[in-house]
């Protein structure tokens, strides 16, 4: 019964993925309107609202890098004067287009009518569109999303926001598709969008059990992957996180843990916390790395990248433009250290973790800053000891599966000995 209701969400997210491809490679022929953005602070209710295709390039970045196709495109992107420096979603963004602009499905990508430009706390992400406005001679607008220095925001600031959305935003995305803004077909979306996040938070929160029927890093990001993309605010949104639940209850009525790649982990020796972005080009590996030892995420920070719903916030339809605003300026990149360490250190306490672990990873700035003193701080407020390794994202030459491998295997004998030091 789990198994069959588990194949449902994962074929339901197989077929809403092709599907959306096939239009986005249909697109120069329908005439649908396509529009980039990224992830954290995606404002995909309006794109939709215009009948536009999002196209998000950290997704088809990460896909490249689990299909083993990020590597090539990285060299190609370095030989075109890309510094060794410049984070590897962009690289690998940049290589792909140079390469015909063939997406990780194998299907062709149209051209973007417009680059939307959430700005929410990463400064590659202004360079990386610079770039590709450079490439595709198209039009951008970029929505400034005030950073949360002081760990909160003003009236001020929401009201700027309101502001862009209104006087540019808006006509932006008029211009890009020759529609009219239609406040009554987003109100309707981010309808949908709400009851998507009620689901998937409640397959988040489930970590929290003893098994965890989740992993909340390894397998959830399979699970974030529609509503951190092109799918929140729609009805197979909504099916998708529906059945997905359904699900993860089966599995908590069954006491079961999550599927990994060694089989179902129900025999969970470690319970952990996450923070920063996976390796993707040895995702299995790495994952395995976890599941070898009986260690599950029970929580994680990546997995709130694209919206950190777990602390309450839902879109809500009374208030369509303020709404995004709020959305857009809460995502984990908008957040400053001590909001992280306040994030960390809450997921430690509240899903009863025995440890915590940081992956560097390499490229990203934005997570990479201040990992240290986060560590340090968690560690203080906790009073466990948390373990540092370091990777990238889709650049192979930095994954080293032996390094990572032993220092894994060290944190788990230290969270044991510490175990036994606590039962003499
Ligand atoms: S630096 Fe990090 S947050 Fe910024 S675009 Fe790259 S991966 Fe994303």
């Amino acid at each position: 019964m789990a198994e069959a209701l588990k194949d449902r969400s994962m074929v339901l997210q197989k077929e809403m993925i092709a599907n959306h491809f096939a239009r986005l490679e249909q697109a120069p022929e329908t005439g649908e309107p396509v529009v980039y953005t990224f992830v954290p602070g995606n404002l995909v209710e309006l794109i939709r609202s215009f009948d536009a295709l999002p196209v998000l390039p950290e997704i088809n970045a990460l896909q490249s890098g689990m299909r083993k196709l990020s590597g090539d495109y990285i060299m190609e992107a370095e030989r075109a004067g890309h510094s060794e420096d410049v984070c590897t979603y962009v690289k690998c963004d940049i290589g792909m287009m140079r390469n015909g602009n063939m997406g990780p499905s194998g299907k062709k990508l149209p051209k973007p009518d417009l680059l939307l430009l959430s700005y929410t706390g990463c400064y590659t992400f202004m360079k990386w569109f610079e770039l590709l406005r450079e490439e595709y001679d198209c039009p951008m607008v970029m929505f400034h999303v005030p950073y949360q220095g002081d760990g909160s925001l003003e009236p001020d600031h929401r009201k700027y926001m309101l502001r862009q959305l209104h006087e540019q935003v808006i006509p932006a995305l008029e211009k890009a598709t020759g529609r009219a803004y239609d406040e009554d077909k987003v109100k309707q979306s981010l309808g949908l969008s709400a009851q998507a996040e009620d689901d998937l938070v409640a397959v988040l929160q489930s970590g929290k059990r003893r098994p965890s029927p989740i992993d909340g890093y390894f397998g959830t990001v399979y699970y974030v992957g529609p509503i951190f993309s092109a799918f929140r605010g729609t009805a197979e949104g909504v099916q998708y996180y529906r059945a997905l639940r359904e699900e993860i209850e089966q599995r908590i009525a069954d006491g079961l843990g999550p599927v990994t790649p060694d089989g179902p982990l129900n025999d969970q020796r470690y319970r952990l916390v996450v923070e920063g972005p996976p390796n993707w080009t040895s995702f299995r590996d790495f994952w395995k790395m976890f599941s070898d030892e009986g260690a599950v995420v029970v929580a994680s920070t990546y997995t709130k990248v694209g919206g950190t719903y777990d602390f309450g916030f839902r879109h809500n339809p009374a208030d369509p433009l303020g709404t995004l605003a709020d959305y857009c300026s809460g995502c984990y990149t908008n957040l400053n250290l001590p909001t992280r360490i306040d994030m960390l250190a809450r997921y430690v306490k509240e899903y009863e973790a025995d440890g915590f672990l940081i992956n560097s990873v390499k490229s990203c700035n934005s997570f990479s800053a201040g990992q240290l003193m986060i560590l340090r701080e968690v560690e203080k407020r906790t009073g466990i000891p948390g373990a540092f390794i370091e990777s990238d994202l889709v650049d192979p030459r930095y994954f080293s599966a032996a390094n990572i491998k032993n220092r894994l295997e060290s944190y788990f004998q230290m969270i044991d000995a510490r175990r036994r030091g606590r039962s003499a």
